[in-house]
């Protein structure tokens, strides 16, 4: 495949202060459907990741000092530029990333949501005034930008985990530099430029792609001058960025992993759910932490679920991201393909039975076929660790506390799907299913206008929505002595 111009174009040098640099050394970046190498990249150092904080900590207080109409409409036209520009961003998303052009176009879109809802957003950051219960005096709050922020995402979505982040980082007043992920920093360096064509003026927003991450950004935690850190990735590396974050008393946001499970009710309708399946287990290759990771369904409709599931499942086109038609792409690189084969193999050493799929596919790039596990037992890996592959495993449950107590017996809680026409059982399970979103007769729940987050090891903090810009907001009360 000839390298197109998305990506022949893309910017690869470190973005700081409002200015392209080359690093010294370079990383490459290829692409997973076919192994190749695409591009090199600047690799980001901890002396280039201090210069951006210096760039961010200059650009602060003018920015914190910029009218908010000034941000929000910066914000907007970010939104307008990447919806005019769809098509190459989503041609190079998946030229890096893997996932089929439809399924970047729909994050593209997605993506450019978060500008479009913080602009909307910005200029409604208030305080309030009260009298004091008391009297003699008054209370006033006013909220503030926190000040420059760390911003770090994963592969998964290239464009937005990182425009969920920024657009709330801007609408609020906060400078900051993005850490983007080693496998896929060609979409956040395009950004970068597109932001700069929308007005984000030198040092609001800095971007550092490294092959080093700990190291990289290990200065920038235990600099006194950055007030947040805003982490999407794995748990693990959440702790660590935690243990780093309490030393400097930062202010931190923690998306992390997920092992979403997804209910069936024998009161469901079972078409829905299956479609509903389709699009929790599916969706991004099932490279996303709201995937859904396991399939609990109530014996009676058990069954007919698993069949009509690999029926569907069996025939989605498998293929490189950029062929026309292609639902399923590779994964990421040949060590998640080869996790995906560990579990699948755990399973069914175990006794699980593969109705669809199973392996690896042959050939060129990272694909692992469409795959539903039937008669998985209780102690396969599977359903204990994150897949992050298009691998569905189901299990059988008897009554609703079965299911509740099988949902919630993860040490994660991020989503949960729940399919039932019972509204008294919906809520039920809704309010009993220890995660920070649930999604009802609906297999998709990420939403610009929704506060997208977690509980438990699944992390803290929200993104999105109303709630999603306070992450980025500091709050200060003030006392007035009335006479
Ligand atoms: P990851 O390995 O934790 O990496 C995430 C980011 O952290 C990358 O930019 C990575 O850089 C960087 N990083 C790695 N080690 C670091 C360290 N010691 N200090 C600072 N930064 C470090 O996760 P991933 O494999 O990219 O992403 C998949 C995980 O993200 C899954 O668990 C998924 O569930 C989770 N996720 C959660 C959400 C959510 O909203 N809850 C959304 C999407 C994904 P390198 O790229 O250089 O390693």
């Amino acid at each position: 495949m000839s390298t197109p111009q998305a990506v022949a174009s893309a910017p690869t040098g470190l973005f700081i202060g409002g200015e392209w640099r080359d690093a010294e050394t370079t990383f490459p970046v290829e692409d997973p459907g076919t192994g190749q190498q695409l591009r090199e990249v600047s690799d980001g150092q901890p002396a280039d990741a201090e210069a951006a904080l210096d760039a961010a900590v200059q650009a602060q207080p003018a920015w914190a000092a910029t009218p908010a109409r000034e941000r929000g409409e910066i914000l907007r036209r970010s939104w307008q530029l990447m919806t005019d520009r769809a098509d190459e961003l989503a041609l190079l998303m998946t030229m890096e990333m893997g996932k089929s052009l439809a399924e970047s176009k729909a994050e593209v879109t997605y993506a450019a949501e978060f500008f479009r809802w913080f602009s909307e957003e910005a200029v409604r950051i208030e305080g309030r005034y009260a009298a004091n219960p008391a009297g003699g005096s008054r209370l006033l709050t006013m909220k503030q930008p926190v000040g420059p922020c760390l911003l770090i995402t994963p592969w998964n979505f290239p464009l937005a985990m990182g425009t969920r982040k920024i657009g709330p980082a801007i609408a609020a007043g906060c400078t900051m530099v993005v850490k983007p992920a080693q496998l896929t920093p060609l979409s956040m360096l395009r950004l970068a430029e597109l932001l700069a064509e929308a007005g984000v003026p030198p040092g609001v927003l800095n971007v550092v792609p490294s092959s080093s991450a700990g190291k990289t950004v290990a200065p920038l935690m235990a600099d006194p001058r950055l007030r947040k850190v805003s982490f999407t990735g794995s748990t693990p590396v959440g702790k660590t960025l935690m243990e780093q974050a309490s030393a400097n008393l930062l202010r931190v946001s923690m998306e992390l992993g997920g092992n979403a499970p997804f209910l069936v009710f024998d009161d469901a309708d079972i078409d829905a759910a299956v479609e509903g399946a389709v699009i929790a287990k599916m969706r991004n290759n099932g490279e996303s932490c709201v995937a859904a990771n396991r399939f609990h369904v109530a014996a009676a409709v058990a069954e007919e679920f698993t069949a009509k599931l690999a029926d569907r499942m069996a025939t989605m086109k498998v293929g490189h991201g950029a062929e026309p038609g292609t639902e399923v792409g590779p994964l990421i690189d040949a060590d998640q393909r080869d996790k995906v084969a560990e579990l699948v193999e755990d399973a069914t050493g175990r006794g699980a039975r593969a109705v669809t799929g199973g392996s690896a596919v042959d050939g060129d790039g990272y694909f692992f076929a469409p795959t539903v596990l039937a008669d998985v037992p209780d102690g396969a890996r599977i359903l204990r660790e994150e897949v992050f592959g298009p691998v569905a495993p189901v299990t059988s449950f008897g009554s609703e506390e079965e299911a509740l107590a099988l949902a919630n017996g993860t040490e994660f809680g991020l989503v949960a799907y729940v399919f039932t026409r019972d509204l008294g059982r919906a809520l039920r399970v809704a309010e009993g299913v220890e995660t920070g979103m649930v999604g009802l007769n609906t297999g998709l729940v990420s939403n610009a206008a929704a506060p997208f987050g977690g509980v438990k090891a699944s992390g803290f903090g929200r993104e999105g929505g109303a709630e999603g810009i306070a992450e980025y907001l500091n709050l200060k009360y003030v006392a007035l002595a009335v006479d």
